[in-house]
């Protein structure tokens, strides 16, 4: 019988992560759920997917630190064999602020903790699934933003400078580790109904934002997650440095 494929999805506990995971479990993925720390909300989708009929494990794991993403990667193997599959989707977000008020320690966070992990665990990634290491191949899937296309003013110029990173990230690694046999994709959603908008200090941001939108609608989580499914599934098997917006039109 044909080896289960492995993936594992930084920042799966919740929102888009979490939606994600339930369509690769519901595909037949074995699913890392990953996530920071919020171990009920991680052990709430693993426990949906297991209900389901599906496998998944959590992992605890700050992906910004790569003493924890090589534990993370060690702890995969061990337990589910090598990834086939990365989902980069861990991010954050902060108060809306004008330009003028940002300030190092903001900038410095917000930039951090949204390209780091996504270095980090595609370096660990590649080391698994690239044919120069002795891998079977893969497929890499970034979730920027399209805040990296807009620029967000009077809003979070930082995140999306640090989206803006992610799209560049794409597009490099994916010619580089295109002919080891491992895809390397982007999704860029818009507004989408998550918990991020909290902290970015309005939680019905997309609601008072909608209707400037050309479908006049904000996103779910799981629309995104087809998208990204799609990009890392073999149907997209000529693709690679590629986007896809997730955006209603923006
Ligand atoms: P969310 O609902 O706020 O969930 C964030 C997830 O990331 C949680 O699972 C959280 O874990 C995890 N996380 C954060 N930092 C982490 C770290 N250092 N290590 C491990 N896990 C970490 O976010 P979301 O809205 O689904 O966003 C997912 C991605 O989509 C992000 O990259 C975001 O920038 C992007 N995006 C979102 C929107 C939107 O409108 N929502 C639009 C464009 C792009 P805990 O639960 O443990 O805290």
């Amino acid at each position: 019988m044909a080896k289960k494929k492995v993936a594992l999805i930084t920042g799966a506990s919740r929102g888009i992560g979490a939606a994600t995971a339930r369509l690769f479990a519901k595909h037949g993925y074995i699913v890392c759920v990953n996530y920071l720390s919020n171990n009920c909300a991680a052990n709430n989708v693993v426990d949906e997917i297991i209900l389901n009929g599906g496998s998944a494990i959590a992992i605890q794991a700050d992906v910004n630190k790569e003493s924890e993403v090589q534990a993370l990667f060690d702890t995969i193997s061990s337990q589910l064999g090598s990834i086939d599959v990365l989902i980069n989707n861990a991010g954050i977000l902060r108060a809306q602020s004008r330009f003028v008020d940002l300030n190092e320690e903001r900038i410095t966070q917000i930039l951090t903790g949204n390209i780091l992990s996504y270095f980090l665990c595609s370096k660990y990634a590649i080391q698994t699934m690239s044919s120069d290491f002795g891998g079977n191949g893969g497929s890499i899937v970034n979730v920027s933003s399209a805040a990296s296309r807009t620029g967000a003013p009077n809003e979070y110029i930082d995140y999306a400078a640090s989206k803006g990173a992610i799209d560049t990230l794409t597009i490099g690694l994916a010619k580089e580790v295109a002919a080891q046999g491992i895809r390397v994709n982007c999704v860029r959603p818009g507004l989408i109904y998550t918990d991020m908008h909290a902290d970015g200090g309005e939680p019905n941001r997309v609601d008072r934002l909608k209707s400037k939108l050309p479908m006049q609608r904000g996103g779910e989580p799981e629309e995104v997650a087809e998208a990204i499914y799609w990009l890392a599934s073999n149907k997209a098997s000529y693709a690679t440095g590629n986007f896809i917006d997730l955006a209603g039109g923006l």
